[in-house]
């Protein structure tokens, strides 16, 4: 394995690590003081760093000794090479691209939600899939669940571990709007282009279930109203407490009641009545 050292962290490499996946790199680590970009073969870098070379077997055993199974509710998470004697329900999960290994806050806030208000038969969800976790969560719950993502590329991952976990999930390209970034319009703008319009989920849902971002959150408050009929749950996640209140005042003014809220250090999930 082939990795080019960069000094500094993800915060201040941002601008690097869309050009880094461009070039090829399978992947970025964040060390003390730098970041590693793992790279399948040496090329040519326009930014100031370095090489090194690591046997590919000890990257891919650190990796992989790193990551531990993640117990959320009566599920615990695990990789295709983890074993678990525990009398949990397993999702197993295949790291990849998508995000939604079970690692993160959110996702375990989220999965641990769904085991309080999935009940069998519930049409559930899950907007912004990923890894489809949260999708197969609910399914093994006896939920009927679809996931839909913005990003067409997660949706084979998605499938794909829906198969390992051997249960039926629907998953399609989609979102509640055309593809709509509200953090682009505090950004540069780059020309318009003609993106293909995304295709839109249509309801009723027993309960929806979005790990997101506060202002995606804000903006969609009046959508989620749309996606369900006479009564139903709403789970939000991938809010920081900081900007809780936004979230909170626009899902109020669109009419639903908040249930519940769960922290987990700077993270939030709210559970709402609609
Ligand atoms: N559900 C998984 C979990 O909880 O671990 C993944 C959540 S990940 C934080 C957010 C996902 O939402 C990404 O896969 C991203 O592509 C998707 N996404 C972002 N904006 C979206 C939008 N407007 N509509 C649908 N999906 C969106």
């Amino acid at each position: 394995m082939h990795v080019f050292r960069l000094r500094g962290n993800f915060e201040t490499l941002d601008i690097y690590s869309a050009a880094l996946f461009e070039l090829g790199a399978r992947g970025l680590e964040e060390k003390p003081g730098e970041v590693w970009a793992y790279f399948p073969e040496r090329l040519e870098l326009p930014f100031p760093g370095e090489w090194l070379e690591l046997p590919d077997t000890d990257w891919l055993e650190a990796y992989k000794r790193d990551l531990k199974p993640v117990r959320a509710g009566p599920f615990v998470v695990l990789a295709p090479w983890h074993t678990w004697e525990g009398p949990e329900k397993r999702i197993v999960i295949e790291p990849g691209m998508a995000f939604g290994t079970g690692h993160h806050e959110t996702t375990r806030m989220a999965l641990e939600t769904l085991a309080e208000r999935v009940e069998p038969g519930m049409r559930v969800l899950d907007l912004g899939t990923g890894s489809g976790i949260l999708a197969i969560g609910a399914a093994l719950l006896g939920a009927e669940a679809l996931g839909i993502d913005i990003d067409p590329a997660v949706i084979p991952q998605a499938r794909e571990n829906a198969r390992r976990n051997q249960v039926k999930v629907q998953f399609q390209v989609g979102s509640l709007d055309e593809a709509y970034d509200p953090l682009a319009e505090t950004a540069p703008q780059a020309p318009p282009a003609q993106p293909a319009p995304t295709p839109l989920v249509q309801g009723p849902f027993d309960l929806v279930v979005a790990n997101l971002y506060a202002e995606l959150h804000t903006y969609f408050a009046q959508k989620y109203r749309e996606l369900f009929g006479i009564c139903g749950t709403l789970i939000l996640t991938g809010i920081l407490a900081e900007r809780e209140a936004l979230v909170r005042s626009a899902l109020e003014a669109s009419g639903f009641g908040l249930l519940a809220r769960r922290q987990e250090g700077e993270w939030v999930c709210l559970t709402y009545a609609a």
